[in-house]
């Protein structure tokens, strides 16, 4: 971690030429030729934030409450009539339990079919770039919608507000009857994908590239999968990236993990991903992984998206941090909105900060600021294949910049003002006390993104 107290930050062609002190600064030839960021109040500059999981089409469905059974059913967790709590098979087929699969079924897949109206696509589009921006998330791995049209209207706002996304179609060839709007067949499906694949992968001066996201196992037929592999086999050698679950949410014998072996016919969750493991392959959660499949990871240069926010309203459990990362994985921060109900990343590492301390143990660890900060920034980018380009402010990548001034925050700048005399205590405080409306301007590539042809934060 570097911390410049009285710091300069000088862009030109969107490109930082100087970093370090005002000083250093005003000896050398930066000023010449580049833009300075300054302002009158105090503020404090970070490197943009990297979101390596966030969904789209769930932008309005932000804490949606599965956990109550429908009015009549009678059963399932929750209060009942009878005021006691209980678990059971519902009258919907669904588990009980509020957890991912009966989420899906009662919240999601009715949320996401919405987006087949072109119109309501574009509003949603308009939305989640909007919420990216005052949340300062500049890069985006996004999971997309089913909808071709939505997913014109997320890759043209992304370009129109001049935001980084990666983001691919969810395909999805099988599911429950909620689902039906959201599947097609495979076919299909790889005809979609390569479109997309050909039309976005690049766009916006190579802001905008293009993912294959299945939406987890379960969501496609063992054969389909195979095929999925195959289009992947031909696109990834362009740069394209692949998204998916992977592991999240294990309540027994009927929970994801156990289904997606029974299904597939395999012993590890993560075999039903073969041939599509690598660099850009990010894996959302990870939470019940085994060490070997952590090791298959590590090795093959794939990165796990880690969304403590999402894991604790899913009642997923916890993403194991010591054993998942000494086994050599790239470990980044995702929201995963909107199971995760938060959008700023700093707030999710607040909550992975917390996560982990609370594991039992030997496993508890107080992670540091730096390293949050790490998680928010520069481990995205590893994951994304982009620590060359952004992740924090080396002379020579792109611009990427959150400003923050404590002021617009109530009580915030007291807190900072009262936090221990270190850089790594204030940068902890600024972190996890930080809240959006603290954010006063957001850049890519040296340019606002927070102005008029922007969305508004
Ligand atoms: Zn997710």
């Amino acid at each position: 971690m570097r911390s410049e107290a009285d710091g300069v930050l000088a862009v030109a062609g969107g490109r930082i030429v100087f970093r370090g002190s005002w000083p250093e600064f005003a000896r050398s030839a930066a000023g010449d030729t580049a833009t300075v960021i300054v302002g009158d109040h105090p503020r404090f500059l970070l490197p943009g934030f990297v979101d390596t999981h966030a969904h789209y089409p769930q932008v309005f469905s932000t804490d949606a409450y599965a956990g109550r059974p429908g009015p009549g059913t009678g059963t399932g967790t929750g209060e009942r009539s009878d005021g006691t709590s209980g678990t059971g098979e519902r009258s919907d087929g669904t588990s009980g339990t509020g957890q991912l699969l009966d989420w899906l079924q009662r919240c999601i897949f009715p949320a996401e079919a919405r987006l087949a109206d072109p119109d309501f696509a574009s509003a949603a589009a308009a939305a989640f770039c909007s919420r990216r921006v005052a949340a300062g998330t500049t890069t985006a791995l996004v999971f997309g919608s089913a909808f071709p049209a939505a997913q014109d209207a997320l890759f043209a706002e992304s370009v129109r507000v001049g935001l980084r996304t990666v983001s691919g179609r969810g395909v999805q060839t099988v599911g429950p009857a909620a689902a039906a709007p959201l599947i097609t067949d495979i076919d299909t499906a790889i005809r979609l994908c390569r479109n997309e694949i050909d039309r976005w992968h690049g766009a916006g001066d190579d802001l905008v590239r293009a993912a294959v996201v299945p939406r987890f196992a379960l969501s496609l037929a063992p054969s389909d999968m195979k095929s999925l592999a195959g289009l992947y086999g031909e696109v990834r050698d362009r740069g394209v990236y692949f998204h998916t679950h992977l592991s999240e949410n294990d309540n027994g014998a009927d929970g994801e993990v156990a289904a997606t072996c029974a299904a597939y016919g395999i012993r590890r969750y993560l075999d039903a991903y073969d041939g599509f493991l690598g660099r850009r392959s990010v894996f959302a959660h990870a939470v019940h992984c085994h060490d070997d499949e952590l090791a298959r990871l590590a090795a093959t240069g794939s990165s796990i998206a880690h969304c403590p926010t999402s894991q604790f309203f899913l009642g997923s459990g916890t993403m194991p941090w010591r054993s998942t990362v000494a086994s050599g994985v790239t470990v980044a921060l995702g929201t995963d909105v909107g199971a995760g109900d938060e959008w700023l990343l700093s707030r999710v590492a607040g909550d992975c900060f917390k996560a982990h301390m609370s594991e039992p143990g030997a496993a508890s660890i107080a992670l540091g600021p730096a390293r949050l900060l790490e998680l928010c920034t520069l481990a995205g980018a590893r994951a994304l294949d982009l620590d060359d380009v952004i992740g924090n402010f080396d002379v020579g990548k792109e611009a990427d910049v959150l400003i923050v001034e404590p002021h617009r925050w109530p009580g915030f700048a007291g807190v900072l003002a009262q936090a221990p005399d270190s850089a790594e205590a204030l940068l902890f405080s600024l972190l996890l006390g930080m809240r959006e409306p603290a954010i006063a301007d957001v850049l890519v590539r040296g340019v606002s993104v927070t102005g008029p042809s922007g969305a508004t934060p």
